[in-house]
C-alpha cells in the first residue's frame, strides 16, 4: 500500500492525514469546502513546527511531509488509493451515502474503512457490491497521540480484509486491538459505564467530585478521574453515548445517570460551557 484516502478533514480526519503522511503514505483528503481543510492544516502544520524545534524532525522533512498530503474536493482523486478511510460526521445515512459513492470509484481491491465510534460497520458495508472489504479503525482522539486502533470487523468482512487492516494499523506506530462488533466496542464500553457510575457514587452522596476523582487517580491509577474527564469529554456527549448504549441493548444497567441528565438539561456541559462537575 502506498497511497491512501481520507474522506471529512475535521477533528479525527486531520490527525489521521497527518500519522498516514508521517508514516510515508501519500494521502489525499477530501473535504466538501477547500475552507474545510484550513483548521485541519493549521493545526497539523502546528504540530510539525513543535517536532523541529523540539529537533525530532528536520525543516526538510516537513517539506517532504506537505508534498505527499494532497487536498482535494473532487472525489475523482480518490480513483487510484489503496485504501480509503471516511471520518466525516456519525451518522449512519451519511457514511452509507459516502461509501455508495465511494464504490463507483474506487477500484475493486481498495481496502474501505470507517472510523465511527459505534456506528454498526455492517449496516455500513451493507450498501457495497463487496461488503468484505469493509473494516472500522477507531482511532482515539487526538489521534497523533494516542497508541490505540480497535479493529472492527462487520459481519461479511473478511480474514484477508482484517490481515491488510493489521498490517496497515501497525505501519502508521499504533498497537491494534481485535474487537467484535458490538455497540460502543470495548473501550468506550467499558470507560462510558465506569463514568456513568461515578457520577451515580456523586449523585448518592457517597463521595465528593473531588474524592472521587482523587480516589480513582490514586486508588485505580488513572491519570485522570472520571468527572474531570466527563467535564473534557463534555456531559451532552457522555449522555448522548450512555443513551445510545441502553437503547441498543435494552440492558437497565446501562441507564445514564439522573444527575448527568440534569446537568445537561440546565446546559452544564463541562469545560466547554465553563460549567460541568467542576467550574472552569
Ligand atoms: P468533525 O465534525 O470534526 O469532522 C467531520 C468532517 O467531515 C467535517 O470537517 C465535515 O466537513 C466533513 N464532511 C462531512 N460530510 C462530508 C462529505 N460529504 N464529504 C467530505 N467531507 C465531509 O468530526 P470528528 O470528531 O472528526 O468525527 C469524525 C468521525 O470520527 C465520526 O464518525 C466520529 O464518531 C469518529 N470519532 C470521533 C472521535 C472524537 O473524539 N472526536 C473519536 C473517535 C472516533
Amino acid at each position: 500500500m502506498k497511497n491512501i484516502g481520507v474522506i471529512g478533514f475535521g477533528t479525527m480526519g486531520s490527525g489521521i492525514v497527518q500519522v498516514c503522511v508521517e508514516a510515508g503514505y501519500v494521502v489525499k483528503a477530501v473535504e466538501q469546502e477547500e475552507a474545510f481543510f484550513e483548521r485541519g492544516l493549521k493545526q497539523i502544520n502546528k504540530n510539525w513546527k513543535r517536532a523541529v524545534e523540539k529537533g525530532k524532525i528536520t525543516e526538510g522533512q516537513v517539506e517532504e511531509y506537505q508534498s505527499r498530503l494532497v487536498t482535494s474536493t473532487n472525489w475523482q482523486d480518490l480513483a487510484t488509493v489503496d485504501c480509503v478511510i471516511e471520518a466525516v460526521n456519525e451518522n449512519m445515512e451519511l457514511k452509507k451515502e459516502i461509501f455508495k459513492r465511494l464504490d463507483k470509484i474506487v477500484g475493486a481491491e481498495t481496502l474501505i474503512v470507517s472510523n465511527t465510534s459505534g456506528l454498526s460497520i455492517t449496516e455500513m458495508a451493507s450498501v457495497l457490491e463487496d461488503p468484505s472489504r469493509v473494516m472500522g479503525f477507531h482511532f482515539f482522539n487526538p489521534v497523533p497521540v494516542m497508541k490505540l486502533v480497535e479493529l472492527i470487523r462487520g459481519y461479511d468482512t473478511t480474514e484477508a480484509t482484517y490481515e491488510k487492516s493489521k498490517t496497515l494499523v501497525e505501519s502508521l506506530g499504533k498497537q491494534a486491538i481485535d474487537v467484535k462488533e458490538a455497540p460502543l466496542f470495548a473501550v468506550n464500553r467499558i470507560l462510558v459505564p465506569m463514568i456513568n457510575e461515578a457520577i451515580f457514587v456523586l449523585q448518592e452522596g457517597i463521595a465528593s467530585a473531588e474524592d472521587i476523582d482523587t480516589g480513582m487517580k490514586l486508588g485505580a491509577n488513572h491519570p485522570i478521574g472520571p468527572l474531570a474527564l466527563a467535564d473534557l469529554i463534555g456531559l451532552d456527549t457522555l449522555l448522548f453515548v450512555q443513551d445510545s448504549l441502553y437503547e441498543e441493548t435494552q440492558d437497565s444497567k446501562y441507564r445514564a445517570a439522573p444527575l448527568l441528565r440534569k446537568l445537561v438539561r440546565a446546559g452544564h456541559l463541562g469545560r466547554k460551557t465553563g460549567r460541568g462537575f467542576y467550574e472552569y
